[in-house]
């Protein structure tokens, strides 16, 4: 994208697409691209099948040929490999350079007054066409060297033979098709390399008359206008020369904002022809350029003058004009609320979010921002923007990680006491029965004692204990959750009422009931619940032995109640919590908990549908100690 002149190349789900419309075919992508992915379309087939075929097939051979061919001691070796791989006979596209010189030189001198823009760099002429086609009418409506070559060939020879340019140009393959194939300097090497066929040990040739001037001069910049042979002073001031994608474009800003009026422009897309993209990579330039220089200056000092006059009267009678067209593919500029609302999204609101890094390809934010508008770019293209999502998506991940982790210690947690459940409610069965057998026949016996009081006071013992036992069995059978729920629709207040009238509060603990539900109502087995509630607070002042406050807090929605009971007291440590719920973990005295209440309490609100959960602080290092349990359960019974 950064490379881009004209940012023909679009960026869809992170692959880079060129746009053929918006392209200049200036070939730069497929220079810069270090991975290869972009390359141009390939014609050395399409050259192989006119070669093959019947008739005879001439090149045309770009001067910067010299600079792409350091090795060769001669040029003449070069014409004699085209020789050897089938071409009839080589010409030198210098020569049709010099007939497009002098059609310069004329419309200079005639309308001197007009600025020109030469127009043999076939991605100027694009650019101009498709970005620029307000100044279509000042690109010189002259042919490029290629074409005139042509042109003065069919003149003279017809047209019954096939024509093939070589040169550096990719853009070329675009240009015209009075030329039948136009393929590359590296698409040449790479076919010659195929076919066994080296330059360098190849027999000499001559080129075809008529051999160039110093039209060969034209592939480095300052090359044409050089070769127009114009006075001094035209020359020295009314002539601007840039080369390279980002001197062209400033050189045509400030020709259209009239800061170089009346002057010429020479302009080349690459650094010089002798730099394009069909050249090997990796030439120096300068060394290039003093190649094609010796080259011209000692074509020159054997220069057959008469010849060469010859056959430039011949080509006076072509014609060498050509036109353009406009062709606009400036896409709509969006309104500056599209462009804010791109850069918002990408965390860009003020003007110090917009950091301009030129990361993306784009010079400035809000340039990137208007390509997206245009659909030509991704917000993701932009590295901080992306770095700060990042940074997010690492944050999210560890936090579902997190939760995943708390999620997985309930579920091991909920397990343990599913199979506590299961083993609690075999055993309990099993006692059930013949512990009533137990009760009964102590009652039994109780009544068949008469007056003997030591046997009355063993007796009653044994039934006392034998009912406690059946206590801890009915506690256990709650925990299993073996037990009906027998719903009816019931008052909270009520609930709350009966549960703390069964319990004797202690005088230095303060219960406060607090009801957000005002007067709701539940479904739920109340006798059950009440077991629940009394359990939480006995509970709850047993953990205050000094005195506190307990508050019962009730609250709800439409769908679902929760009932809490907070105490100030001791709290639970962090290990007890996680035992807190099993059967018969207490840690009261032997005698004083049986570690049933939460058990039970557990059981019931499971089979409830509901969810008990607590929370605590034992350390009062972190704060004032407490201990708050919470229950929620379905408003209604789920049919
Ligand atoms: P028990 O009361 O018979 O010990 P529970 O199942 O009711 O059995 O309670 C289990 C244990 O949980 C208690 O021994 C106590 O350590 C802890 N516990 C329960 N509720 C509280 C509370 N409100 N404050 C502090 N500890 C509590
Ligand atoms: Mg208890």
């Amino acid at each position: 994208v950064r490379e881009c002149p004209v940012k023909a190349i679009k960026i869809i789900n992170g692959q880079a697409e060129v746009l053929e419309e918006r392209c200049i075919a200036c070939g730069n992508c497929t220079r810069v691209c270090s991975q290869g992915a972009k390359v141009f379309l390939d014609t050395t087939s399409n050259m192989m099948r006119l070669l093959q075929s019947k008739q005879d097939v001439v090149a045309i051979l770009a001067p910067s040929f010299v600079a792409e061919y350091p090795e060769l001691d001669a040029p003449g070796k070069l014409v004699g490999a085209l020789h050897q791989l089938g071409f009839a006979r080589v010409y030198e596209v210098a020569f049709g350079a010099d007939l497009v010189a002098a059609e310069y030189r004329k419309l200079i001198l005639k309308n001197g007054e007009k600025g020109y823009i030469s127009s043999d760099c076939p991605s100027i002429v694009g650019y101009i066409e498709k970005y620029v086609p307000e100044l279509v009418d000042r690109l010189a409506p002259v042919v490029s060297p290629m074409v005139a070559m042509t042109r003065y060939l069919r003149l003279k020879h017809g047209d019954g033979f096939r024509i093939v340019f070589i040169g550096p140009c990719v853009a070329k393959k675009w240009e015209n098709n009075e030329v039948d194939e136009h393929i590359t300097f590296t698409e040449l090497r790479e076919l010659m390399l195929r076919l066994g066929i080296d330059p360098a040990v190849s027999e000499p040739a001559d080129f075809h008359p008529p051999l160039g001037g110093k039209g060969a001069i034209f592939p480095i910049s300052r090359g044409l206008l050089n070769s127009v042979n114009l006075p001094e002073e035209i020359l020295e001031k009314k002539v601007v020369v840039a080369e390279g994608r980002v001197d062209f474009q400033e050189a045509i800003k400030e020709y259209l904002s009239g800061a170089i009026e009346n002057t010429h422009l020479e302009l080349l897309c690459c650094e010089g022809c002798i730099m394009g993209p069909g050249t090997s990579r990796n030439g120096k330039k300068y060394a290039r350029r003093t190649r094609v220089m010796d080259y011209v200056y000692h074509k020159l000092e054997n220069f057959n003058r008469d010849a060469w006059e010859i056959a430039m009267e011949e080509g006076e009678s072509l014609d060498l004009s050509r036109s353009f067209r406009k062709n606009l593919q400036t896409l709509g500029d969006p309104s500056e609320g599209e462009v804010a609302e791109i850069l918002r999204s990408m965390n860009k609101t003020s003007e110090k979010d917009q950091l301009n890094c030129g990361a993306c390809g784009y010079d400035t934010c809000r340039n990137h921002a208007v390509a997206i508008c245009k659909g030509l770019a991704e917000t993701e293209m932009c590295l901080p923007y992306t770095i700060e999502k990042l940074h997010q998506s690492v944050e999210d991940l560890a936090e579902s990680n997190e939760k995943l982790m708390s999620v997985k210690q309930v579920l091991k947690q909920t397990e343990k006491l599913a199979h506590m459940g299961q083993l609690s409610a075999g055993i309990a069965h099993e006692l059930n029965n013949p512990l009533g057998v137990v009760i009964m026949y102590s009652n039994i016996l109780l009544e068949e004692a008469g007056d003997n009081e030591t046997l009355k006071e063993d007796l009653h013992l044994i039934t006392e204990q034998a009912q406690r036992c059946k206590a801890i069995v009915g506690g256990l059978l709650n925990f299993a959750r073996k037990n009906q729920v027998n719903y009816t629709e019931v008052e909270l207040d009520e609930l709350v009422r009966i549960s703390l009238s069964s319990i004797v509060i202690p005088g230095n603990v303060k219960v406060s009931v607090i009801n957000e539900l005002r007067g709701g109502t539940a479904e739920m087995d109340q006798e059950q619940m009440v077991q629940v509630v009394t359990n939480l607070i006995k509970n709850a002042i047993e953990a205050m032995p000094l005195g506190g406050s307990i508050d019962v807090y009730l609250s709800g929605t439409e769908q679902s109640i929760n009932i809490e009971i907070r105490d100030n007291g001791t709290g639970i440590n962090e290990t007890d919590l996680q035992k807190v719920f099993e059967p018969f973990f207490t840690t009261k005295g032997i005698g004083k908990g049986t570690g049933l209440g939460l058990a039970t309490a557990y059981g019931v609100v499971k089979m409830h549908k509901g969810k008990i959960t607590v929370d605590s602080n034992a350390n009062p290092s972190n704060g004032p100690t407490y201990t708050r349990f919470t229950i929620e359960l379905p408003r209604r019974r789920s049919k």
